[in-house]
């Protein structure tokens, strides 16, 4: 007698909602955090010429050695400090939880934050435990530290800047947190070109930290490149759940090449940094509207009407997200990556017409 694909699959799969990418075709696309910017035309030629020649007939270098290297200056890692890479920091998440999930593992995050953290440990069969920030979306440490005595987490997960929330914790929240967790804490800094704080030199001084940094919110998205920095002791063992190729050729060959001018990324930040104090002043402006400040390149809003203020935006051609039920704490909530001045200006007079209906 065959079975129902539902008496097969895991129960906690069964129940999971996949997450779900909307279709941006057409759109002014300010949804995901993306860097609105190409690379510059020179360095386009450049990067086809190489991906052109690459060995695509071979494996990748296992230990992507080259971009290692690159990586280890332009993201400043402290020297004797482990580094591991992914396709995407959603797959290092993917093999700390995995390399984590003993029987009974729990693994400690903060309400709301990015979901995948909350995922992946569905995915990997493991306890998560989300623990609420405050109203006002900053650490409530003395709550966290509960919780930590509480569950005795394997691993703790701080987007630092948050995401959806777009604010910095407060570090010594954060140090205390570090100094009362048993075991992994990471430090995801995603949204660290927007930010200029990070705990990246600080990894001396916990042995259980290790700071997660990814390319995608720098113009690299489609690459696909996370890494994590930190501590041997335990990087080592998180390696063995990697992938032996999970950084493919073109990835590691482009990326290489786009580092080496990371200067021009940091130009592309700056600008983004400097469109995102515009974005929020002209937010604050509008009558309804409470947006919250960010340190990323993001602005997290609340707007009456959620839902309708997001349909009428993709109706006029602008797809943001929408982060109305996705969590108590996000009701009414909106969030709107940083764009180009452009692609904002069209996004604020779509924002304008929608709320004013
Ligand atoms: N961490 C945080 C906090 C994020 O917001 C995101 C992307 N939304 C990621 C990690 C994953 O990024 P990627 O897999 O593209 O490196």
């Amino acid at each position: 007698m065959s079975k129902k694909p539902e008496d097969i699959i895991r129960s906690e799969i069964v129940a999971l909602k996949a997450y779900h990418v909307p279709d941006s075709a057409g759109l002014v696309k300010l949804d995901a955090m993306e860097n609105p910017y190409r690379l510059p035309a020179e360095l386009q030629a450049e990067v086809a010429q190489m991906a052109g020649s690459a060995p695509l007939n071979r494996y990748p270098d296992p230990g992507a050695v080259q971009l290692k290297a690159r990586l280890r200056t332009v993201m400043g890692i402290p020297d004797g400090m482990d580094l591991l890479l992914g396709n995407g920091s959603d797959e290092i998440i993917q093999m700390l939880t995995m390399a984590a999930a003993r029987p009974g593992a729990v693994v400690l995050g903060l309400e709301p934050s990015f979901v995948m953290f909350r995922m992946i440990a569905a995915f990997c069969g493991v306890q998560f435990v989300g623990v609420p920030l405050k109203p006002d979306f900053s650490l409530d440490t003395g709550k966290v530290i509960a919780a930590i005595a509480e569950h005795q987490p394997a691993l703790v997960f701080i987007a630092y800047p948050n995401n959806p929330t777009g604010n910095l914790f407060d570090e010594e929240g954060i140090r205390r947190i570090l100094e009362a967790a048993p075991g992994m804490v990471v430090v995801d800094e995603a949204y660290h070109a927007f930010a200029g704080k990070s705990f990246m030199p600080r990894l001396a001084d916990h042995p259980n930290l290790l700071v997660m940094r990814t390319l995608s919110k720098s113009g690299l998205a489609g690459l696909r490149l996370g890494l994590i920095a930190g501590n041997s002791a335990w990087l080592a063992h998180v390696d063995k759940v990697r992938l032996p190729y999970n950084v493919n050729v073109l990835t590691q060959t482009v990326a290489e090449k786009a580092l080496q001018h990371h200067d021009l990324l940091g130009l592309q930040a700056a600008a983004i940094r400097a469109e995102r104090a515009r974005l929020y002043d002209e937010l604050g402006r509008i009558a309804g509207i409470q947006a919250y400040p960010s340190d990323a390149n993001f602005i997290l809003f609340r707007a009456a009407g959620a839902e309708r203020v997001f349909s009428g935006l993709r109706q006029r051609g602008v797809l943001i997200k929408n982060l109305h039920g996705s969590h108590p704490a996000l009701t009414d909530c909106l969030r709107v990556t940083v764009g180009t001045p452009e692609e904002d200006t069209r996004f604020l007079a779509a924002l304008k017409e929608t709320v004013n209906l």
